[in-house]
């Protein structure tokens, strides 16, 4: 990947370099010429000092005007001067050579990470061609922000576009590439009535479609925000840090202080030269006392992390959930759109005392306003026309089925626990599938109108999803589900589960899931968005699947997999543990180095050169470290 610096940190660079050459040059001098008078090394010396700390210099004296007094620059002034004053001039520029290659480095990285997470996330859509009818009914095309497209519109996509607006393609064919959002490479074919979604990459063909919302509410605008705030939610790991950074400059700097002032008064020497030794070792201490290494490592580490998960279609709200995940070792999963398909097919109908197309009508229309997968596979199931103003009040009963006043009667729609609260004459089917009860609930009766008989599938990731898991040491996973016992179990063997529970009412995965969490187990729970919101939100953390398109998900999960394939869980976790061994990696480093430093030069071992060295030694090593997190495949 190529970086191009900004031309602040190109001006720097040449700073450097200048630098670097006058302090090699006059340090040369100061060696062969030992006769030339110790002031004209001290003014020959300012030179570089100058032009390599400037600024530094210049806001480490508006920072004492502030009272800010451990701020790193003026840590870095001070040091510098120090030496300069204790006769040390080389040393006194090397602290703040070092320091501006400490903070290149670090702008540089910084920068690079911000840039590739948004290359990687490329998918802000710049324009939409917005077909304008004119007064005289022609047509024209009008290139306009994707913002000021209402929802209902009809847009024209090319070849090469970004698709900025969630629709239905009405006109044309195309193919689609999707990797900018879920990873996934293999470029998928569109036709008429396919769903498009913002943010992914039109191929092939010229395409009309109708926008089914606005900008704001659109798919591409969710994720952005998503990621754009990943940031705000920190983990443990960084709190830690920016506490420990808050004592550690105070304590090492009062030792500096104490180490200056106290063995020269103890050992009662008062001699220059004892004076300046002692200095000399002080300022070893203000050079370490910066904690940078930490403070930018390690936001950087999850960052670059969140960044790499990003690039697989894992979209991961902030780092706590990064951390979470590392630590989870149960993944709970709700069966149907999460494990199953989630597309069932109709099998078949058996109607009671009224013709099979008279109860599919009923039971199309009751299920007409619902977005549950069993309701959209009824509605598919129906292939005439769906006259929707037969239907008056709807009410979904979540985990059970619907409620629909259709032509003034009052029916119940759902599983049979459902038939039961309204004392329906039901009995169970001997073919296996998931029962769609049908009941017409009168004044002072009820008629029990038949059932259907519906089938999913098993998603063909599933079973390679759990084996993924076990073999990263999750073994325990469990199926929460409110379909019927038989189904769980099947399910359940099918895909070796740990456990199930079934016939469950979201309230009741709740109850499970806490049960497991009162245990001490650390939870991941996955859904797909559709009445689980309670339990996405009770787990440690809640991964929805199958966002593209699904509002729902992406608003209530922690972490939201961008396509259907749940073999990406372990993906995350893989990721996120690699990301927490990194960090872990950087702050044992570089507590490591500095305190050796400390204690080296505390007894004289380590001089300035050595700890100018080791501080933007360490720094850029655990950025390099850090960015390794970036490339963590999760393979
Ligand atoms: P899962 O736990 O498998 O995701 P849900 O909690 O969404 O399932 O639903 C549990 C059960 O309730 C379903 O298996 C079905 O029998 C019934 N049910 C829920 N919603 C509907 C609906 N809209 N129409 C018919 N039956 C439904
Ligand atoms: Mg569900």
């Amino acid at each position: 990947m190529k970086y191009k610096m900004t031309r602040k940190q190109k001006k720097m660079l040449r700073r450097i370099i200048i630098a670097a050459i006058l302090l090699v040059a006059f340090t040369v001098l100061k060696v062969i010429f030992k006769d030339i008078p110790w002031y004209v090394f001290l003014l020959l010396f300012l030179i570089p000092y100058l032009v390599i700390g400037y600024d530094v210099l210049r806001t480490a004296v508006i920072n004492i005007f502030h009272g800010q007094l451990l701020d790193e620059k003026f840590l870095m002034t001070l040091a510098s001067a120090g030496a300069f004053a204790t006769g040390d001039f080389p040393e006194g520029v090397a602290v703040l050579l070092f320091f501006q290659v400490g903070e290149l480095f670090e702008s540089i990285a910084v920068g690079r990470t911000r840039k590739s997470v948004a290359a990687l996330m490329d998918i802000r859509p710049d324009y939409a061609n917005l077909i304008v009818t004119d007064d005289d009914g022609s047509e024209h095309e009008e290139t306009v922000s994707p913002e000021e497209v209402a929802i209902g519109s009809v847009i024209v996509i090319k070849p090469g576009e970004k698709i900025p607006l969630d629709g239905i393609i009405i006109e044309g064919s195309t193919t689609v590439n999707t990797s900018a959002l879920t990873g996934e490479s293999l470029p998928q074919d569109m036709v008429p009535g396919d769903k498009v979604i913002s943010g992914t990459l039109n191929l092939t063909g010229v395409c009309k479609v109708r926008t089914s919302g606005v900008f704001a509410e659109s798919t591409v605008a969710k994720i952005l925000e998503l990621v754009e705030n990943s940031s705000d939610n920190k983990a443990q790991a960084e709190n830690f840090i920016t506490r420990f950074a808050h004592w550690y400059t105070p304590v090492v700097v009062i030792s500096a202080l104490l180490l200056a002032v106290v063995p020269p008064l103890f050992l009662g020497i008062t001699s220059g030269e004892v004076w300046s030794t002692w200095i000399g070792r002080a300022l070893v201490f203000l050079v370490v006392s910066c904690p940078c290494a930490l403070v930018v490592s390690v936001p950087l580490s999850f960052f670059s992390g969140i960044g790499g998960a990003s690039r697989e279609g894992i979209l991961i709200k902030g780092a706590n959930y990064l951390e979470a995940v590392s630590r989870a070792d149960t993944v709970v999963f709700d069966k149907t759109g999460t494990l199953t398909k989630g597309a069932f097919a109709v099998d078949d109908i058996h109607p009671n005392e009224i013709s099979s197309a008279e109860l599919l009508d009923i039971a199309a229309l009751a299920e007409s306003y619902s977005s549950h997968p069993i309701a959209v596979s009824v509605i598919q199931a129906h292939h005439d026309h769906l006259d929707k103003s037969r239907v008056g009040d709807v009410k979904e009963i979540a985990g059970k089925g619907v409620r629909a006043v259709i032509d003034g009667d009052d029916y119940y729609v759902g599983n049979g626990s459902l038939m039961d609260e309204v004392g329906a004459d039901w009995h169970e089917c001997h073919l296996t599938g998931t029962i769609i009860h049908v009941a017409r609930v009168m004044a002072d009766r009820c008629e029990y109108l038949g059932h259907i008989i519906v089938n999913d599938e098993i998603k063909p990731e599933s079973a390679k999803a759990i084996e993924e898991l076990n073999k990263v040491g999750i073994s325990n996973t469990v199926m929460l589900t409110g379909d019927k016992e038989d189904i769980a179990k099947s399910v359940a063997e099918k895909l070796k589960l740990s456990s199930y529970h079934a016939k469950l009412l979201p309230q009741d995965k709740v109850e499970r899931l806490k049960d497991l969490m009162a245990r001490g187990k650390k939870t991941i729970f996955v859904g797909d968005g559709i009445n689980d919101a309670p339990v996405l939100a009770t787990a440690d953390v809640g991964i929805a699947m199958g966002a593209m398109g699904s509002d729902a998900a992406i608003e209530s999960a922690d972490i939201v997999l961008m396509d259907d394939n749940p073999v990406k869980i372990a993906k995350a976790v893989m990721i996120s543990r690699k990301t927490m061994q990194i960090v872990k990696e950087n702050i044992v480093f570089s507590l490591a180095v500095k305190v050796l430093i400390l204690v080296l030069g505390a007894f004289g071992i380590a001089n300035m050169w050595l700890a100018v060295f080791g501080d933007v030694g360490v720094l850029v090593l655990a950025i390099l470290n850090s960015l390794r997190c970036f490339r963590i495949s999760g393979k």
